[in-house]
C-alpha cells in the first residue's frame, strides 16, 4: 500500500545522505512506518520530517532514526535497550537487527499503544516497558547497545553502568532545542566519545512515572 513511499524514503532520505549499512536499509524496507503514526497522519508517514504521536511527543524524522541506528552498529546477538520508545518505530527497526530489544517509555498511553502495534505487526523480540528509562532495566542488564531517543544534558550514569564493555550508547546530549548526537563506546579503560552532528529531541524526563500516566 505504501511500498512506493517507503522505497522513495529509503532512496531519497537515507541512501542519498550517506546511510550505507545494508542491514539498516533492509530494516527500513520492512517496517511499515505508517502503522506507527496517528491515523490522520498516515499520508505523511514517509515524509522527511518528524511527526506528532500525541502527548506532546514525536516520532523522529526517518533519517535521524537511520543515523542513530547506523551509529549503534547492532549485531544479531545484541541485547538492546531504547529509552524513550514513543511510537515503537525505532524499536521495531532495532528488533530486526538485534536478538532482543527492551523499549522503555514513561508515558503510559504511548507504551500501551506501541506495545499493541508491535504485537499486532509481529515483532516478538521487543518488550515494551512502562518506566523511567534513565534508570535502565536492572533485571535485563547488561546491554550490548543503549539508545536514548530523548534529549539529555549529560549521560545518565545509571544507564552507563548497564552497558557492557565494548558496548555502544547513542544519545543526543545538550540543551533543550539543540543537541549533539553522541556515540559513546565503553572501553575497558574508559569512554570514547564521538559527535555525529546536531539534532533536536524532546526532553528526557527523569523521575517517578506519574500514576496519571498509568
Ligand atoms: N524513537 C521514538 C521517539 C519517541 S520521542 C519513536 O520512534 O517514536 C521520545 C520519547 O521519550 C517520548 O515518547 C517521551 O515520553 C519519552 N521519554 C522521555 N523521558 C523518558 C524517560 N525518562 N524514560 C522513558 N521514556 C522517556
Amino acid at each position: 500500500m505504501f511500498e512506493k513511499e517507503m522505497e522513495r524514503m529509503v532512496d531519497e532520505q537515507l541512501i542519498s545522505r550517506g546511510i550505507s549499512d545494508l542491514r539498516v536499509l533492509a530494516a527500513f524496507r520492512r517496517v511499515p512506518r505508517h502503522e506507527f503514526v496517528p491515523r490522520d497522519l498516515v499520508d505523511s508517514a514517509y515524509g522527511d520530517f518528524p511527526l506528532p504521536i500525541g502527548e506532546g511527543q514525536t516520532i523522529s524524522q526517518p533519517y535521524m532514526v537511520a543515523l542513530m541506528t547506523a551509529l549503534l552498529e547492532v549485531k544479531p546477538t545484541d541485547v538492546v535497550i531504547e529509552v524513550g520508545s514513543g511510537s515503537g518505530y525505532l524499536a521495531a527497526i532495532l528488533s530486526l537487527l538485534a536478538k532482543k530489544v527492551y523499549a522503555v517509555e514513561r508515558i503510559g498511553i504511548l507504551s500501551k499503544r506501541s506495545g499493541e502495534t508491535l504485537q499486532r505487526l509481529g515483532f516478538p523480540n521487543v518488550e515494551v516497558i512502562h518506566a523511567d528509562g534513565t534508570l535502565g532495566q536492572i533485571k535485563a542488564a547488561p546491554f550490548d547497545r543503549i539508545i536514548v531517543s530523548a534529549q539529555a544534558e549529560d549521560v545518565p550514569g545509571g544507564l552507563l553502568d548497564q552497558l557492557t564493555i565494548d558496548g555502544i550508547m547513542v544519545i543526543p546530549i545538550g540543551e533543550q532545542g539543540y543537541q549533539e548526537l553522541t556515540k559513546i563506546t565503553k572501553l575497558a579503560y574508559g569512554l570514547k566519545r564521538e559527535e555525529a552532528g546536531g539534532c533536536t529531541f524532546v526532553p528526557l524526563v527523569r523521575g517517578k512515572v506519574a500514576s496519571a500516566d498509568l
